[in-house]
Order: C-alpha cells, then sequence, then structure tokens
C-alpha cells in the first residue's frame, strides 16, 4: 500500500508530481523499465490500441489525427459515423471539406483536422495508390502526422514496435523516472533506450490504460496503485531496501 498525505495529494496535481514509490524502484534506468514493463503486463496481458480501427491502415492514420486533444471514445464515436459517410481513402479524397467538418466538428480542432484528413486522403491517391505508407519518412510528409502517429502507425499496422510518447506516456515516464522531460521526442529517446524494441508499442498502450485508470494526471490513485504496490510488496518480501533517489 503507497501511503499518499495531504501535501502528496495536493502536489499530485501538480505537473512535475514524482511517484511516491520512486525510491522502491531500482536505480538504473533500464532496470527500473523493465521491471515497470513486467507489471504493467501483468496488470494489462491484452492491451491494444483503444481506437477501433479494425484492422484497416487507412482508418487508424485518421482516428490517430482525430484523436489529438480529444478521448478514444469520442473519436470512435465520431469515425463510426464519418467512415460510414466515406468508408475508404477513395472516398474520402473527394469528400467536400465541410461536410467532414461536420462529421468531425465534436472532436475539437475540427477545421485543421478536416484539411489534414482531406489533403492527406487525396496525397494517399495520388502518391501512394491510395495505400498508407510504411516508411516512417514518408509517414511524416503527410499532412497532420507527427511522429507519435506515425510510430504508432508502425507498431500497430506495420509490426514495427516504436515509443508511442502520447500525453499518458509522457506523463507516466517522468512520474516512475524514465524519462525527464516533457518534450515528446525525448521521451520517445529516453523510452527508446531502454525499453526492448520488440516490447516498445505493446508497453506504451498498457501505459495508457494504466493512465487512464490509475496514475490519472489529477488525483492519481497511489494509495491502491496495485503497480508500486507491487513492486513495494515484493521489495519487502526480498528484504530488498532502495533508499538512495534516482537521478
Ligand atoms: S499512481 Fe502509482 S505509478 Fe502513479 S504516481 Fe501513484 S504510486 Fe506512482
Amino acid at each position: 500500500m503507497i501511503e499518499l498525505n495531504l501535501y502528496e495529494s495536493v502536489f499530485a496535481k501538480m505537473k512535475n508530481f514524482l511517484c511516491p514509490a520512486q525510491k522502491s524502484l531500482p536505480r538504473a534506468r533500464k532496470s527500473r523499465a523493465a521491471l515497470v514493463a513486467e507489471e504493467l503486463e501483468a496488470l494489462y496481458p491484452a492491451a491494444e490500441c483503444a481506437l477501433s480501427f479494425e484492422g484497416d491502415p487507412f482508418r487508424l492514420l485518421i482516428m490517430a489525427r482525430l484523436s489529438a486533444q480529444c478521448t478514444d471514445k469520442r473519436v470512435n464515436q465520431v469515425s463510426e459515423h464519418l467512415f460510414a459517410a466515406f468508408p475508404d481513402v477513395y472516398a474520402m479524397a473527394k469528400a467536400p471539406l465541410s461536410e467532414i467538418e461536420a462529421h468531425i466538428r465534436s472532436c475539437g480542432l475540427y477545421q485543421m483536422k478536416a484539411k489534414n484528413i482531406l489533403e492527406c486522403s487525396q496525397i494517399l491517391v495520388e502518391q501512394y495508390d491510395g495505400k498508407v505508407p510504411a516508411d516512417k519518412k514518408a509517414l511524416l510528409s503527410l499532412p497532420g502526422v507527427g511522429e507519435k502517429i506515425a510510430n504508432l502507425m508502425l507498431g500497430d499496422v506495420f509490426g514495427d514496435p516504436h515509443i508511442v510518447a502520447d500525453t499518458h506516456c509522457i506523463r507516466i515516464a517522468n512520474r516512475l523516472g524514465l524519462a525527464a522531460s516533457e518534450n515528446p521526442s525525448q521521451v520517445v529517446k529516453s523510452l527508446e533506450a531502454i525499453v526492448p524494441k520488440a516490447e516498445q508499442s505493446s508497453f506504451c498502450h498498457r501505459i495508457v490504460w494504466f493512465g487512464r485508470e490509475i496514475c490519472r494526471a489529477q488525483s492519481p490513485r497511489c494509495a491502491d496503485c496495485p503497480l508500486c504496490g507491487k513492486i513495494e510488496s515484493k521489495n519487502h518480501l526480498s528484504g530488498r531496501s532502495k533508499t538512495k533517489s534516482v537521478t
């Protein structure tokens, strides 16, 4: 059981809150990541992408673009209507911009997202034979596609696992001392160095679930955190003592 006093509970709402169980984790970041990954896998053995893209790379690309500053639940709802109207890349490339906007309005930033979706679909049709490219550089050249979306596509569609530094990943990696930056690219670099390549995509999916359910941005459930609670009790049983802070 992790104890969280009133001060920690208030501090938890602040940006630089560190996990109160850090002292129980191994000092070496690679060992620390391995332990966190092991416990996350036990908690979420089958964690997958929360976007319902039905195995269709084009859908995932569009849904990932819609997910900026929007919940996955909302993206799943909105996408159902969007793809009912424009079921594939060819239909989307010919869609009137105003109709795409109308479908995705509730996702926020809808005008920019609609513009990106239309232009991206047109480029896929004109330059890639209607297919989503499996190459990171090509993905990054598409409108609205940054490293987070490109890495998600590579891992979930093209079998090339990558770190996806979304808001949950950035927050939790910092709290647990696996990264020390709010910058997504820096977090990707930090985690790439300590999470085995083959596990990177599933590690990130698990972190998303953990961030939603337990290690939330506001009011993390430290008092009954299964991840750190388990790590602490393991240390207790093995008589291991970790009192030094992590750098
Ligand atoms: S919820 Fe768990 S992992 Fe997150 S800060 Fe609290 S104890 Fe640490």
